[in-house]
């Protein structure tokens, strides 16, 4: 049966179009899972509408790298302080007890906390298969984003490089290659669907340069374009990662991956601080995605990725949360809140406006994730959108610009309304059909036991 929606009388409807077009006290109408109009006094029949007086819309926000499970191991009190290489080998203590019953609760609890917070696609970067587990766990997380509506890009990590081959991780967290191989491939067959609204697309994610060996990167991207799905992987997160680099490969990160077939339009990195300018130069050219994750950068103070420069080089760039455990949130207004104000310390005040945060944030993370069907609010594109409520203090006398409002003041980072190819998965600033207590009761039990 056709189910259509009309967003009556939106305050503002940041459209996210090549003008950045805001139109004011405007409708939008949704028929199934598509937008079919946006504009002033739209006369259609609708079955729901919806009455949306101090609400401004955006397209929903697009988090392009993430590590779910990691929810269940937030704000451990050793790891609070440390840097990423420090924070890895503490953590990975814990995480090799993971079970998919902790990686479905987990992916439930963070996707939720997406929805909740605007964004309606992620992508996860699930790099954890210890040997002692039984169970699927990438499929775990599938069903999950699948039961909360998340349009989802699940990514099959790997980690094939353990300490005793001189990766960072412990040797019974890592596999071999050929199992690697082989799950990459079934999870593609079974999951994958690269069809226009399409709620699951896989992409293959070896976990780093110090965690998998040259000829796992090389494999995973003939695999990948075989399969013609995308790859994604940590670059340039850190100088020890930079040190490790030249130590082993006697390459810098970037020329490294290079060397194995890893740049392009269908390569996405999470990070991406630590590029010089001819490096830069080159994942514009290439058309290589960064996945930019401010608030992660900030907690494990690994740096401020050089986003401006790579925008105007025209590389792609998308905003993330990355991993609960170094946020430790998956609040994306909030993420995209920090990318507006991290780039003025280093690259000038006017570096970052709030149109462009927000662009990052919708269209140029569904360019990272190869995606024209979402990221803006336009006729033909995917029902992905998301209201907030500006009648409250927090945005009084805020009023002149109401969509940089949103950015630049609040307290409450909460969407009003969350809808995701079509379905409206937060309404009133609740979850629809999720008991959030009875989730938090669940996930603490489990992160009790894990830790
Ligand atoms: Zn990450």
């Amino acid at each position: 049966m056709k189910k259509s929606t009309l967003f009556k009388n939106c305050l503002a409807v940041a459209i996210v179009n090549n003008a950045d077009e805001v139109i004011r006290d405007a409708d939008i109408f949704v028929e199934n899972n598509q937008i079919s109009a946006v504009g002033k006094n739209l006369t259609v029949q609708a079955d729901e509408i919806i009455n949306c007086e101090n609400k401004i819309a955006l397209p929903g926000f697009v988090n392009t790298h993430h590590h779910l499970f990691q929810m269940l191991t937030r704000n451990l009190p050793s790891a609070q302080d440390a840097k990423l290489f420090d924070w890895l080998v503490y953590h990975y203590e814990i995480w090799r007890n993971i079970t998919p019953e902790a990686v479905h609760i987990s992916a439930t609890c963070a996707l939720s906390e997406l929805l909740l917070t605007g964004c309606t696609t992620a992508a996860d970067h699930l790099y954890l298969f210890p040997e002692n587990v039984s169970g699927e766990l990438i499929d775990a997380e599938i069903h999950a984003a699948k039961e909360v509506g998340m349009r989802f890009h699940p990514t099959r990590g790997s980690m094939s490089r353990g300490k005793s081959a001189g990766g960072l991780p412990p040797d019974d967290v890592v596999q071999s290659e050929d199992q690697i191989i082989k799950d990459s491939i079934r999870v593609i067959d079974k999951f994958h669907n690269p069809e226009d609204f399409s709620m699951c697309r896989v992409s293959l994610a070896p976990c780093s340069p110090f965690s998998v060996t040259s000829e796992l990167m090389r494999d995973t991207a003939k695999l990948a374009r075989e399969k013609k799905v995308q790859i994604h992987t940590h670059l340039c997160e850190t100088i020890d990662e930079e040190n490790y680099c030249i130590e082993i490969y006697e390459k810098r990160p970037l020329e490294y991956m290079e060397s194995l077939d890893w740049l392009g339009d269908d390569v996405w990195f999470a990070h991406g601080i630590y590029f010089n300018d001819d490096e830069i130069k080159k994942l514009g050219e290439t058309k290589t995605g960064i996945a930019h994750c401010p608030s992660s950068n900030l907690r494990l103070g690994s740096g401020i990725a050089p986003v401006r420069k790579l925008l105007n080089a025209g590389a792609r760039v998308g905003l993330a949360v990355d991993g609960s455990a170094s946020n430790d949130s998956s609040n994306m207004l909030q993420e995209v809140q920090r990318c507006m104000f991290i780039h003025r310390i280093k690259s000038g005040v006017d570096s970052m406006p709030a149109k462009d945060a927000l662009r990052i944030a919708t269209r140029g993370g569904a360019e990272v994730l190869g995606r024209n069907d979402i990221g803006s609010i336009e006729p033909g594109k995917a029902a992905d959108i998301v209201l907030f409520d500006l009648n409250s203090l927090a945005y009084a006398g805020a009023m002149s610009d109401p969509v940089a409002a949103l950015l630049f003041c609040g307290y409450d980072h909460r969407a009003w309304l969350t809808m995701v190819n079509g379905r409206i998965v937060v309404r009133d600033k609740q979850l629809v059909g999720i008991d959030q207590f009875e989730l938090k009761r669940k996930a603490d039990k489990i992160a009790k036991g894990l830790i």
